[in-house]
């Protein structure tokens, strides 16, 4: 089956009491037994909720992989697969990071003592540098945050695979319609749901979805332990977002191309950062993993002056300044000040997070709308 089928039918039944088509939001904490043991498949709703479990069905299809798991935020899903490790384990990660991922795990899971290390994976040797007989994990987010950098996964699995670890990616910011890490080599896909997923800026959610029956059911225990599950009411919502995934992001993709394009030949612009450009150093491994390109566009403008960048952001007004990223409208952000306004000045510029950088969240709005409102800001 292809994307567009399995997003609208994957792990989907028609409600067998009505016959409704949607799945129904199962707002219930218990279900009724006929007998001690004698159940329909559910019997508490953190263990399992029918909503919530056409949901893993349908996440787990649409990322290749045998099994979903559905958190109360993206964060909750990665802190639920970094407990599957041990005190004395040790993870590599990718050092341009988002922001949230870097503080779970250097203040929540290091006084557990698992070791984190953070590296620049656009040339993979780095890994090795770092493995150990400790390493038991891999963490790759790409493309990366703010500064759409590529890593090669198929790359890296292949390091994973003869060091004997796991190796996780964040698929946020590529969707499963552009990038399928499982079949790249990958052994589990981290979402922020609440992302492209959801689609629609109304929900908070996590995912994690893999392929191994030993890795599934400790993903399953710790769901169930530990308790950061979402509620069927948003299930609901990021089931009906999914429908349209796909027509989302090609059209996400389509206006983040007209939108690069503007910007590299706009006089006010300095840089462009967008891996579809040829000239992007990890072009070609975009191409190789990528459907397409996304519509995450970041750029700096001539000159070095904060001012300018937070007079761009200020003067749009179809761009809504705001955190978070890939709802159908379009969103800008200025990083140096916002997401990472924690990071020391010379530590941020080293990753070329600098004071005149701009990221934008391109939505599916008409782009001959966007572009003049870009267009306005930059005179
Ligand atoms: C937003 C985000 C997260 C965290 O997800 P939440 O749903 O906000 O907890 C993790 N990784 C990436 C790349 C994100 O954009």
């Amino acid at each position: 089956m292809k994307f567009g089928t399995k997003a609208i039918h994957a792990g989907l039944e028609y409600d067998s009491a009505t016959g409704a088509i949607m799945t129904p939001i199962y707002q219930t904490s218990t279900y009724v037994q006929a007998g001690i043991g004698n159940h329909k498949g559910y019997e508490y709703s953190r263990t399992l909720n029918p909503t919530r479990h056409a949901l893993e069905k349908n996440i787990a299809a649409i990322e290749n992989g045998k099994y979903g798991a559905c958190f109360g935020s993206g964060l909750a899903a990665m802190d639920c697969l970094i407990k599957t490790l041990n005190p004395g384990d040790e993870v590599i990660s990718t050092d341009d990071l988002y922001g949230g991922s870097y503080r779970i795990f250097t203040t929540i899971f290091q006084k557990y003592g698992i070791k984190f290390h953070f590296v620049s994976m656009n040339d993979t040797s780095e890994i090795e540098v770092k493995m150990n007989k400790n390493t038991k994990l891999i963490w790759v987010e790409t493309p990366t945050n703010p500064m759409m950098n590529i890593i090669d996964i198929e790359a890296v699995s292949k390091i994973a695979k003869a060091n004997n670890c796991l190796l996780a990616v964040d698929n946020t910011f590529a969707t499963p319609y552009l990038q399928n890490p499982l079949d790249l080599g990958a052994d589990v896909v981290m979402h922020s749901v609440t992302k492209y997923l959801g689609g629609h800026s109304d929900v908070v959610m996590g995912a994690l979805i893999c392929n191994d029956d030993a890795l599934a059911e400790e993903i399953y225990r710790i769901q169930n332990s530990s308790g950061a599950v979402c509620g069927p009411q948003d299930s609901f919502l990021v089931l009906r977002g999914i429908k349209t995934l796909h027509l989302r992001v090609q059209r996400h993709c389509e206006n983040g191309k007209a939108i690069a394009n503007f910007l590299r030949n706009h006089p006010k612009i300095d840089d462009v950062f967008w891996p579809g450009f040829e000239n992007h150093p990890n072009h070609d491994v975009a191409k190789r993993q990528m459907r397409d390109f996304g519509g995450m566009v970041s750029f700096t403008l001539v000159g070095n002056q904060l001012e300018d960048a937070l007079n761009v952001v200020k003067k749009v007004e179809i761009f809504a300044l705001a955190e978070s990223l890939g709802g159908v409208e379009s969103l800008i952000g200025h990083p140096a000040t916002m997401t990472h306004a924690a990071i020391p000045k010379e530590e941020r510029e080293k990753t070329g997070v600098v004071d005149t950088l701009i990221r934008l969240s391109v939505g599916v709005e008409d782009v001959e709308d966007l572009i003049a409102d870009l267009e306005k800001a930059l005179s």
